[in-house]
């Protein structure tokens, strides 16, 4: 089950499992606050995340993930996202009133995308993490089973064709390959493909 979490400008998703959840993305740095009201009007316990994903390393996804690791969320970073980790940093580090922590790598799970069937089906998730660049070359979406896709800041489906990039064209090819019926954005509303091509 997936849910939505909106406590900023970013879109933060939340996927139960049997055992502990992958939350996927976050907003800006000094969210803290109100990720903390959102997660309790969904009753969903910090405890009861187990790891989370960003989609990339911009930083309105990843302002609060220094934070959320020392609580106790595992950092889960796809290999080919390990050198923009701290792509974000300096953006944060020019305000010094803004509450924001470094990511660190150390006590990250680093993984690759052939990897993230079997370390999601552990989590009792179906599915996979894809590479889909576009975007950013850092970006990844959460491909799961039942047709749900979590894609970032990927550019819409119905701009492919405008921007004429062969990446964002590869990187929606594989997405659709996968029997996508939702995809869910870090900042539009959820798209239907079926409603699409209906
Ligand atoms: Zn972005």
């Amino acid at each position: 089950m997936v849910q939505i979490l909106k406590y900023g400008n970013t879109n933060t998703y939340y996927i139960a499992s049997g055992t502990k959840g992958l939350l996927v993305d976050t907003a800006w740095a000094g969210t803290l606050p109100a990720f903390f009201k959102e997660i309790k009007r969904k009753n969903i316990k910090v405890e009861d995340i187990g790891y989370l994903l960003i989609t990339h390393y911009h930083p309105d996804h990843m302002g609060i993930a220094g934070e959320l690791v020392e609580l106790g969320v595992c950092l889960l970073v796809m290999d080919l996202q390990q050198d923009y980790v701290h792509s974000s940093d300096a953006i944060f580090a020019k305000d010094d009133r803004m509450p924001f922590k470094p990511i660190s790598l150390e006590r990250a799970t680093v993984i690759s995308c052939a990897e993230s069937r079997a370390f999601l089906k552990k989590l009792g998730i179906d599915g996979e993490i894809l590479a889909t660049p576009g975007h950013s070359e850092d970006s990844v979406s959460v491909v799961l089973d039942e047709g749900i896709a979590i894609v970032g800041d990927l550019y819409p489906l119905d701009s492919v064709l405008a921007y004429q990039s062969e990446v964002l064209e590869q990187s929606w090819n594989a997405l659709l390959s996968k029997g996508l019926q939702t995809v869910y954005y870090g900042h539009a509303k959820e798209f239907d493909v079926r409603g699409r091509r209906a």
